[in-house]
């Protein structure tokens, strides 16, 4: 190859990267449930890809923090901001806060979740009532601030599960959390296009956090990794991914829809 050839094909390597970098550039994104697992991996890839980003959390607050060093030790811009969003009075400030601290909020990502596996016969009201609570209440009172919060041609992801599609024992009260999300995001979605704000759910299959491998033993692990066809399981870099194209404007014609991230599990 010549002297020119490596240098255009070094610009060209810039230029790639460049635009890359600039796809989130000037948009401010809240990310529930940002402090662990698959919320902090997407906190983290949607500032490398320019965006400025709230890393939300319920109790981490240390964890939090870990998360917004790693985003400015990058060069990228973070803060984190405590609300359970399951108050609703706490989403409001979450959200107030955010635009005094931004000035505006262009991106939702509802990540935020907790997960009880029990048999239905088995499920306490404290089970039920905590998962609908975080869960459902939490997307609906994120939902209602950004009806009215979120800037124009803003963009919205949801978090539902492929749960919602497998439909095993003793995930009933969760898949039930999960589809109430879905039904929200179909409904919502056309509530707020004629602002330009799309919405979305995506449904990861077993991810490697907390969440999912938390009082698995190793052998029930291996088994739900090997039901997809990469026989692995998904890691938080294989959603985050997915988030950053939801929250960029070449998604913006995909709106009212749940998206299947499983490695086709279902
Ligand atoms: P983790 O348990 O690893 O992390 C959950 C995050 O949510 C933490 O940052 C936690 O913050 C935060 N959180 C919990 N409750 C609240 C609350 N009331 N208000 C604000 N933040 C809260 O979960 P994952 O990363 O695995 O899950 C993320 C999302 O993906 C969830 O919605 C989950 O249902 C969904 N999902 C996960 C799958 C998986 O296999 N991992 C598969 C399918 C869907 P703090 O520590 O501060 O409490």
């Amino acid at each position: 190859m010549s002297q020119d050839q490596i240098a255009a094909q070094n610009l060209h390597e810039l230029y790639k990267r460049l635009s890359i970098m600039s796809t989130l550039n000037n948009k401010v994104i809240l990310v529930t449930g940002a402090s662990r697992g698959i919320g902090a991996e997407i906190a983290k890839q949607l500032a490398a890809a320019g965006a400025k980003v709230i890393v939300n959390y319920a109790g981490g607050k240390d964890a939090a923090d870990k998360v917004v060093f790693a985003i400015k030790e990058q060069g990228g811009d973070a803060i984190a901001l405590q609300a359970d969003v399951s108050k609703a009075e706490e989403v409001a400030t979450l959200f107030d806060n955010t635009i005094s601290h931004y000035g505006k909020v262009d991106v939702l990502v509802n990540n935020a979740g907790i997960m009880i596996t029990k048999l239905i016969k088995d499920t306490t009201d404290e089970d039920f009532t905590r998962q609908f609570d975080v869960n459902v209440k939490g997307t609906f009172n994120t939902l209602r601030e950004a009806a009215t919060k979120l800037a124009d041609n803003g963009s919205i992801i949801n978090f539902s599960s492929t749960t919602t599609k497998l439909l095993m024992p003793t995930y009933g009260t969760y898949v039930a959390t999960k589809g109430a999300v879905e039904q929200l995001t179909r409904v919502f979605a056309k509530e707020v296009g004629a602002r330009g704000i799309n919405v979305n759910a995506i449904l990861p299959g077993p991810t490697d956090t907390e969440l999912f491998t938390k009082g698995k033993s190793q052998e029930v692990i291996d088994r739900l990794a090997s039901l997809n066809a990469f026989n692995r399981l998904g890691e938080p870099a294989d959603i985050a991914k997915i988030v950053v194209f939801l929250a960029s404007d070449d998604a913006k014609w995909i709106s009212g829809q749940t998206i299947g991230a499983n490695g086709a599990m279902a």
